[in-house]
C-alpha cells in the first residue's frame, strides 16, 4: 500500500518531504510511468509519494522586471499559453507530449526527472535558467546546468523541494528550437537542439547552442561559445570551421530504443552547421 500525502500549505509540504521523505509529485507524468505496474493495479512506489501541484504557493507564472519565475506547479499548459514566457521555450512545450498531458506535467516535473531527453531542459540551459529548491532552512537557487549532473542525478535535498524556475528576461535576434521524434505527439525526443544569438551591427554580442540525448545531460559548452561572442559575421565563416570540432567531440550520444548513436550524431551537428549558416546568411 503506497502511502501518500496531500498537505494544505508548502509549509505543510516542506515538513513531510523533511520528516517523511516522501518524494513529491507534480503531474505524475513521469512518476507515474517509471512506477506503473503493469498488472493494472495501483504503482508501486517505493517511498511514500506527496501531491504538491495543488499548491496554490506554487502555481503561478510572475512577470518580474529582470526575470520570469516560474512556479513549480505551473502545468505545461499554462507556461505555453503565457504569452511573456519566451517564445523559444513555448515552443519546446508545444512540442511535448499532448495537450492532455501537458495540461498535468510541471517545467519543474521535466527538469527533477533530468532526464537528457527533456524537452525543456535543451532549451533552458540555453535561457541561462536558475532553479529555486526550497526546505524548512529556506531557499537557495542554482543554475539549471549546476543541478543536473547526470542521467536521473539532481542536486536536490531530501528535505527540500524544488518551487521555481527562474529565467531572465533577455532578447535574442535569432533563436531556433528543433525536437526530432517518430511522431509530433507523444513522442520522446530521439535529440533536440536550441540556439539562441544577438547580433548587432553585423557582430556576435551572444550565442548559445544547447543539444538535447546526445549525453548523459543535455550538452551545452559556455566555453566553446566564447570563442564565437565578438565575432564579426564575416570571421564566423572564416572560423567556424575550426570550432566546429569542439561540438564533434562533445556530441556523443547513444543507441537506445529511440535512435541510434550514428543518426543522432549526424542530425545533431547538421542542424548546428544550418543554425550556424542562417547566421551569417540573414545578418
Ligand atoms: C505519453 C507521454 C509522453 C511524453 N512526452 C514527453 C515529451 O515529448 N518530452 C518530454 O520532455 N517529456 C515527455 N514526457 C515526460 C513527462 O510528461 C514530462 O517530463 C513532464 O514535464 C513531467 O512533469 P510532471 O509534473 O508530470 O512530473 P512528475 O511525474 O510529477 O515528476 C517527475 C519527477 O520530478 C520530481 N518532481 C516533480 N516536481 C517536483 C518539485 N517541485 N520538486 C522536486 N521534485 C519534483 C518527481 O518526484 C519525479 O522524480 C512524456 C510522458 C508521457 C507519459
Amino acid at each position: 500500500m503506497v502511502k501518500t500525502f496531500h498537505p494544505r500549505t508548502l509549509e505543510e509540504a516542506l515538513k513531510i518531504r523533511k520528516d517523511e521523505k516522501a518524494i513529491p509529485l507534480a503531474g505524475g507524468t513521469d512518476l507515474m510511468v517509471r512506477f506503473r505496474s503493469w498488472a493494472g493495479t495501483q504503482p508501486d512506489f517505493p517511498w511514500p509519494v506527496m501531491f504538491i501541484n495543488h499548491l496554490s504557493e506554487i502555481r503561478y507564472i510572475d512577470i518580474q522586471p529582470k526575470e520570469i519565475r516560474i512556479g513549480a506547479g505551473a502545468t505545461l499548459s499554462e507556461v505555453e499559453q503565457c504569452s511573456e514566457v519566451p517564445k523559444v521555450l513555448r515552443t519546446a512545450v508545444s512540442q511535448m507530449a499532448a495537450p492532455a498531458l501537458r495540461n498535468l506535467g510541471t517545467v519543474a516535473g521535466n527538469i527533477c526527472n533530468a532526464s537528457p531527453a527533456g524537452d525543456t531542459i535543451s532549451v533552458l540551459y540555453a535561457l541561462n535558467a536558475r532553479v529555486e529548491l526550497t526546505s524548512l532552512h529556506g531557499a537557495r537557487q542554482i543554475s539549471i546546468m549546476e543541478f543536473i549532473s547526470g542521467p536521473g542525478r539532481k542536486d536536490l535535498g531530501d528535505d527540500e523541494i524544488m518551487t521555481a524556475v527562474m529565467i531572465p528576461i533577455e532578447s535574442f535576434t535569432h533563436t531556433l528550437y528543433r525536437k526530432v521524434g517518430t511522431r509530433k505527439a507523444n513522442a520522446l525526443s530521439k535529440l533536440s537542439f536550441c540556439g539562441l544569438a544577438k547580433i548587432k551591427a553585423g557582430r556576435i554580442d551572444d550565442i548559445r547552442l544547447s543539444f538535447g540525448a546526445v549525453g548523459p545531460t543535455v550538452v551545452r559548452s559556455v566555453e566553446t561559445e566564447k570563442k564565437l561572442i565578438g565575432l564579426s559575421i564575416e570571421k564566423l565563416k572564416e572560423l567556424y570551421s575550426e570550432i566546429r570540432p569542439d561540438y564533434v567531440a562533445m556530441v556523443q550520444p547513444i543507441d537506445d530504443q529511440r535512435s541510434t548513436a550514428v543518426y543522432r550524431k549526424q542530425v545533431s551537428l547538421n542542424l548546428l552547421d544550418q543554425y550556424i549558416e542562417s547566421l551569417t546568411m540573414e545578418s
